[in-house]
């Protein structure tokens, strides 16, 4: 065997036993990503870009599909364009919303991994909830995996994300009566992770998060700094050379 030959099969070796471990370790670490990431060859029907139990009524299927082509408009509207193509997981069941999108009680969220997934609930059966998501996906799609996962703080990427998403209970009145005239505003810019952002503080805390970060994007945010913003960060800028302090 040539030397060529030897380490070719000790490569392709490693990779047997290092693939299907490493699959099984994200699996246990990460069970709602994985089968999200594997929705294909689950059981579920498809209807366009939107997978589903094949047991939810047909006008539910109607109905999300319809909201999702709403939605995408009105993030595309925002950005000039909308470049991301993500798939959607629609779970009429509680249960299904834990297999596929989280065992805490959200109305929809997206899975960032090998693309973006995402997972609706019956709760969010909603425009402005799937607006939402779908501005994650547009902001990841823009920056890739690694300048979204490890360069994005948490208020920035959700105060982006709120642009597209006008329910009632996060508008800026809400903010102003909740806030006392907007004077005890929470320190956002310090929530850089997800868990800072979405799950430190009451519920109460954590939906001022989201209005002050709503605010502070709204603030900040013209198309061009936007545009350079990305362009920055994918040159190689952090977030905070980006963005200015
Ligand atoms: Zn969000």
């Amino acid at each position: 065997m040539t030397k060529f030959k030897k380490i070719s099969k000790r490569i392709a070796l490693v990779l047997l036993i290092v693939i299907p471990i490493s699959a099984l370790a994200h699996f246990i670490i990460f069970p709602q990503q994985t089968r999200s990431i594997l929705i294909s060859y689950s059981g579920f029907n498809k209807d366009g870009r939107l997978y589903f139990n094949n047991n939810t009524p047909q006008n539910k299927v109607d109905t999300v599909n319809q909201l999702i082509e709403l939605a995408a408009n009105r993030v595309a509207g925002f950005w000039g364009q909308k470049t991301c193509n993500p798939k959607y997981i629609y779970c009429e069941s509680e249960e299904d919303f834990k297999k596929y999108g989280s065992p805490y009680s959200v109305p929809a969220l997206t899975h960032i991994k090998l693309g973006a997934y995402i997972v609706i609930s019956n709760e969010g059966i909603d425009l402005d909830i799937i607006a939402h998501e779908i501005a994650h996906a547009e902001f990841y799609e823009r920056l890739g995996f690694y300048n979204w996962s490890f360069k994005i703080p948490s208020w920035f990427d959700e105060g982006l994300a709120m642009q597209n998403d006008n329910r009632d209970y996060y508008s800026e009145d809400t903010l102003k009566a909740r806030s006392n005239n907007y004077k005890n505003l929470p320190d956002i810019k310090k929530l850089k992770s997800g868990k800072q952002f979405n799950e430190e503080g009451t519920h109460e805390q954590i939906m001022l998060n989201f209005m002050t970060a709503r605010l502070e994007v709204k603030n900040w945010y013209t198309k061009e700094k936007l545009d350079k913003l990305i362009k920055d960060i994918n040159a190689g800028k952090s977030f905070d050379e980006a963005f200015g302090k």
